[in-house]
């Protein structure tokens, strides 16, 4: 039978990563972070020193990677290699260099065909800029935006958190500048696909995000687990 895939995109700080893993719990489908995969190798540029704007070089480190995801007592955890780089593609080195990588073309081949496979295997619940798209155009699309200044707010909550010193300001001017890059970009350009249910989660709690999603799914492909 053919795989049920939901895809859920939207810009920074919109909430789909949280959305996603949650929903992808409770309908026990698989979930397929695909920024934590252009993360991946971002790290790996970096830790490599290449040069984010030589694509021969980019194209073929990314060849040679591998990228492998494992649920870990509830944690999912991103391995690349076979090293564990769950916390470290989080950090502001991948944060500030990823959008520079992601806009290559032959890097996005490669990691698209990778998503793809995966999701020719399993339900899935995939979240990123360019699955409602590019990746998987027949899947039940979901897009979640939300005010910049809320969005900042997240993601300057998340970090601070982790232990990263950083401000609600410069966090808005982060937020900016990747919601630029990534809807100006040639590859795969952010914006919200034909189609696409589109949830504002400005005002929303992540119960209440999760919730709608899920009846969403659910008025789509019927009853869904
Ligand atoms: O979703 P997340 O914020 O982790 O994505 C990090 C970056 O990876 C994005 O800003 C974007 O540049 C890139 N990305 C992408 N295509 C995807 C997922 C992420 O280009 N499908």
């Amino acid at each position: 039978m053919a795989k049920k895939v939901i895809a859920i995109d939207g810009p920074a700080g919109s909430g789909k990563s949280t959305t996603a893993k949650l929903v992808a719990q409770r309908l026990n489908f698989l979930y397929l972070d695909t920024g934590a995969m252009y993360r991946a190798i971002t790290l790996k540029v970096f830790e490599n020193g290449v040069d984010v704007s030589d694509e021969k070089k980019l194209e073929e480190l990314t060849k040679n990677s591998v990228i492998s995801f494992k649920n870990e007592n509830g944690i999912n955890k991103t391995f690349l290699d076979g090293k564990d780089v769950t916390e470290k593609i989080r950090g502001p080195s991948v944060n500030q260099n990823v959008s520079f990588v992601s806009m290559h073309k032959k890097v996005r081949k490669i990691l698209v065909e990778k998503q793809k496979e995966i999701g020719r295997k399993n339900n899935l619940v995939a979240e990123g800029r360019d699955t409602t798209t590019v990746v998987f155009p027949h899947a039940f699309k979901i897009y979640l935006c939300a005010d910049i200044e809320e969005r900042a707010r997240r993601r300057f909550l998340e970090l601070k958190e982790k232990g990263i010193q950083t401000s609600l300001r410069e966090q808005i001017k982060e937020i900016a500048k990747r919601d630029k890059i990534d809807s100006q970009r040639e590859a795969s350009p952010l914006r919200v696909a034909k189609n696409s249910v589109v949830i504002d989660t400005t005002y929303l709690t992540i119960e209440e995000q999760v919730n709608k999603v899920i009846e969403r799914c659910k008025e789509s492909f019927g009853k869904v687990s």
